[in-house]
């Protein structure tokens, strides 16, 4: 498998992923839709170890919705986010890519879901699952990360 560079949107921070995230969603909280200035985020989760970031990277990380919270690397140079790390468990670290950050690569997964729909802008025409309140966007979104962590 071929390795997939990721940038920010100015290109100052960059990043390696060892193979092609698997699942891929669209979150409508209020925090992704301020970080990412749309009315939702485009992100897909990937095991924290296939991600190396370039130590170069002008990159801040911030828990903006607590300590639990996604920690998120926010370029300081044009304030996109380019990468965001979640601790599950012991020895369980997610990694969330921004999808804009792959723009153009093949092999991208499908968005699978919409995730904290309750939150939304407007209204979402298309056929996915749409799940609402934290608790059941979460567990849609990751529970199967935490299934099929032995297999990792
Ligand atoms: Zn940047
Ligand atoms: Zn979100």
């Amino acid at each position: 498998m071929e390795e997939l560079r990721g940038s920010c949107g100015c290109g100052k921070s960059t990043y390696t992923l060892s193979r092609a995230p698997t699942r891929r969603f669209l979150c409508h909280c209020g925090i992704c839709q301020a970080v990412y200035k749309a009315p939702y985020a485009d992100a897909m989760i990937t095991n924290a170890s296939t991600v190396e970031i370039d130590p170069a990277s002008p990159l801040t990380f911030r828990h903006l919705n607590g300590s639990k919270s996604i920690d998120r690397g926010i370029c300081d140079s044009c304030g996109s986010p380019t990468m965001g790390f979640m601790k599950l468990g012991p020895g369980l670290r997610l990694g969330f890519v921004p999808t804009p950050t792959l723009s153009g690569a093949a092999g991208l997964p499908d968005p699978a879901m919409h995730i904290f729909y309750e939150s939304r802008a407007a209204d979402v025409e298309d056929s996915l699952p749409k799940y609402d309140t934290p608790g059941r966007s979460m567990r849609a979104c990751l529970w199967p990360f935490v299934a099929g962590f032995a297999g990792w």
